[in-house]
């Protein structure tokens, strides 16, 4: 897209249109994930801004992970420090202790976080002792009352699987559809881009709120990132992780060239246009791909972040995070409300005020 009046009378009437409540169509996003020029760009990502403050106003969710099991993965997804497949030195370890859960929630929740994610590297849960100590992990970090019961734990394989981490107390499955589906064979071979869709609809069933979307940065077109996010649209999901990829040594995609910011903050931006009502999370990536312009990612139309380190990299230091937030007038205290739901009280209570006074 050329920077011509036409161009911006375009973005006007879009921005207007999802402004009013109203969807843009997939040829409107295809065209404008291919805004080429820094001035359209920025008109966009102005946009975008907009319809954040609009839909979510000025709160920022934020999110923790603990790796609860790591390293040795059978799966082959070919941008992963943990897979068995690759030399990358990562560690490896087997299911930790529920004291580890309940440490990270604790810190979690010291750093504004709403939710810990217990993440496992391996293919996925079935019904047998692991789901039991799965299960016993989520149930611990639920009652402690510290930071909402999160989980990343691969493929689930049945309807039973999901409804008993739901019954354990869990309230946010991540499930990331990675990439588009076409692309998805280039990515994986060890399991299927349906397999992803199977476990998201078994969570969607089981009543578990569901945190879904993908790595960009892999080889895929700009077409193929407004795909993904239709796929995500269709599919209902909750909250919108955007990883961007650090490639890691040892891995097929070590060699991938990395996303421009511009063209980070651009894709963010039409997330935002496609799914004006959803928690948009920017995650891995963002410190090493973004470097100075980090904060641009709220103004692009995010409305969360993880916060703390990631599975096999480390994340920026959680006070400059939230320094961060708070110098761009944005309050990290998300409020703890879904789309579908009305708002309940924020972050303050008795059991959070010790932690909040802690982290400010
Ligand atoms: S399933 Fe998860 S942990 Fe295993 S290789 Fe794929 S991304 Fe890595």
């Amino acid at each position: 897209m050329k920077h011509e009046p036409d161009s911006r009378s375009f973005l006007g009437a879009l921005t207007s249109r999802v402004l009013g409540g109203d969807a843009i169509t997939f040829a409107e996003a295809a065209r404008l994930v291919e805004i080429e020029s820094s001035a359209d760009i920025h008109d966009l990502l102005a946009a975008a801004n907009r319809i954040r403050e609009k839909f979510k106003g000025n709160k920022v969710h934020l999110c923790s992970i603990v790796n609860a099991k790591a390293g040795a993965c059978p799966e082959d997804c070919r941008f992963c420090a943990q897979s068995a497949a690759y030399d990358t030195g990562s560690p490896r370890h087997s299911f930790v202790e529920q004291e580890a859960v309940i440490k990270a929630a604790s810190e979690a929740h010291a750093n504004y976080a709403q939710g810990l994610g217990i993440v496992a590297a391996w293919r996925g849960l079935k019904e047998g002792p692991m789901l039991d100590e799965v299960c016993r992990a989520i149930e611990a970090l639920a009652r402690s009352g510290t930071a909402r019961a999160d989980a990343s734990l691969g493929i689930i394989e049945s309807q039973r699987v999901a409804d008993r981490l739901k019954a354990a107390g869990l309230v946010v499955y991540n499930h990331n559809l990675e990439t588009a589906e076409e692309h998805f064979p280039n990515i994986c071979t060890t399991h299927t881009y349906a397999d992803r869709v199977r476990t998201i609809q078994f969570l969607k069933h089981a009543g578990i709120r569901v945190c879904s979307g993908g790595i960009f940065g892999m080889g895929e077109t700009r077409r193929h990132r407004v795909q993904m996010a239709f796929a995500l649209k269709e599919l209902a999901v909750d909250v919108v992780p955007m990883n961007f990829l650090n490639p890691i040594a040892g891995t097929p995609f070590e060699n991938m060239t990395p996303l421009a910011p511009l063209e980070i903050l651009k894709t963010i931006a039409v997330y935002r246009f496609i799914l004006p009502r959803k928690e948009i999370m920017v995650a891995g990536g963002r410190e090493v791909n973004l470097r100075d312009l980090q904060p641009m990612i709220f103004v692009a139309g995010a409305s969360a972040t993880m916060i703390g380190n990631y599975l096999t990299t480390t994340g920026q230091d959680p006070k400059k995070d939230l320094q961060m937030i708070r110098d761009l007038g944005l309050d990290p205290d998300w409020g703890g409300h879904w789309d579908d739901e009305e708002p309940q009280q924020s972050h303050a209570c008795e059991v959070c005020t010790p932690f909040s006074a802690a982290a400010g």
